[in-house]
């Protein structure tokens, strides 16, 4: 009689690619068809997580694979055995005369509970100290090559649970003989999908006129789709497939991400702007504001667009709200920006006769023109802040999608449920 006791299996992969070969979203396809003949193989859910964007040790986008398998407890050994031949032949793929590439450190883990949630909130919030995380990872199977440090990516990955927020990308891939030449993939024809698929986002750059869909890297990933639901993003691929301008995919895989979520930013703060704005090289700006009772430096890249051009219209005084990431050096690289009050700002004595600025004579003393001998109060003349120039939405600016986080929330899809920190 057959034992149909059935085992639940977390896996974490992280750190396979270097940075002009693979790609560790492929290389953990690779990882699942290994194992999928396993009897009573299937597959709960897959995920790619993004983890803290100022990691050191981190690969473009800082992201992490993991999934939840069942197999029959029976396959248990087998399933062992060939997670460490796959780690070992992918050990030997990576090596390069003689030697793995000094930037990759492949590791992979795997539990048969699911390990705490904790890991994820650290890797995703600040810097993890990697003796730490293997302490902590003790009684968890791990696999690793070069050095440790793929395992925080692998292990966070696992720890993440996804949530009814969470969404979801479809990653294809390319057929081996297309990798390295250019992606046929149109701006237009990922337009037109996302017009046809509105439940997909951040598909393109409508600033840019550029789909954002296909990486520009020698990897092997042909486009990734995201969207809010799996049957959206499955939609949009099977649409963008069916047009023979478009390149066909090897293969592909839907992910659960935690991409948009916010998770790296605790919420937003309020601030009064103490100084006016710097523009230090390469166009970047930066201002100091009050933060909890002390000063702080927020800093937006020029990249930011309207984040860049809003906080430089700042002035001191001016009461606003903002979301950002604290950076290794302490200060704020901002991700949103709202102005919730400004003050007045002042353009000079009112004008007369001969554009000329009327003068006061001194202390309490009116304003008088020199020509016509009008006399008024003393005032100043001053607008308000001019906001004209920038989009907004609920009074929020954010970069332009190409250039956001994979973690940040666009504020198209609203205006998201952020804890006021202040
Ligand atoms: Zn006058």
């Amino acid at each position: 009689m057959e034992n149909l006791e059935i085992t639940r299996i977390w896996i974490g992969l992280d750190d396979t690619d270097t940075p002009d070969y693979g790609c560790t979203t492929a290389t953990f396809d690779d990882l699942i068809n290994s194992i999928s003949h396993l009897s009573n193989f299937r597959v709960l859910e897959r995920r790619l997580v993004r983890l803290w964007p100022f990691a050191e040790r981190r690969t473009r986008g800082n992201g992490a694979l993991s999934c939840i398998i069942e197999c029959s407890s029976e396959s248990i050994i087998e399933f062992e055995s060939l997670l460490s031949l796959f780690f070992s032949n992918l050990g030997d793929s990576l090596q390069n005369d003689g030697e793995i590439h000094p930037q990759t450190s492949p590791a992979l883990v795997y539990s048969f509970e699911q390990i705490n949630e904790d890991f994820y909130w650290e890797a995703v919030r600040q810097k993890v100290d990697i003796s730490d995380r293997i302490k902590k990872l003790s009684g968890i199977k791990k696999l690793t090559l070069n050095s440790d440090w793929g395992l925080i990516g692998a292990s966070s990955a696992m720890a993440w649970k996804s949530n009814d927020e969470s969404t979801w990308e479809l990653i294809s891939w390319r057929y081996p003989e297309n990798i390295g030449h250019k992606r046929e993939i149109s701006s237009a024809i990922v337009k037109e999908m996302e017009i046809n698929h509105p439940e997909t986002f951040v598909n393109r750059d409508p600033t840019q006129e550029k789909g954002l869909i296909a990486p520009r890297t020698p990897c092997p990933v042909l486009y990734g789709i995201r969207g809010s639901t799996s049957e959206s993003v499955l939609s949009a691929h099977k649409w963008l497939q069916s047009n023979p301008a478009v390149e066909k995919c090897q293969r592909f895989a839907i992910h659960r991400t935690n991409q948009l979520s916010d998770d790296h930013i605790r919420g937003f703060s309020t601030s009064t702007v103490l100084t006016k704005p710097v523009e230090t090289k390469g166009a970047h700006s930066s201002l100091e504001v009050t933060h909890k009772g002390n000063r702080k430096t927020l800093v937006a890249f020029k990249e930011g667009g309207d984040v860049n051009r809003l906080l430089r219209k700042l002035i001191p005084g001016d009461r606003i709200n903002w979301l950002g990431l604290e950076s290794p050096d302490g200060s704020i690289h901002l991700e949103r920006l709202r102005i919730e009050s400004s003050v007045p700002r002042i353009l000079g004595r009112p004008i007369c006769c001969n554009n000329k600025t009327m003068r006061s004579a001194g202390v309490n003393q009116p304003l008088r023109c020199l020509f016509c001998q009008k006399i008024v109060l003393k005032h100043w003349v001053f607008e308000n802040i001019n906001l004209t120039d920038l989009e907004l939405t609920n009074g929020w600016v954010e970069p332009s999608p190409s250039q956001r986080r994979h973690l940040s929330r666009p504020l198209s899809l609203g205006e998201p449920v952020m804890l006021n920190l202040n």
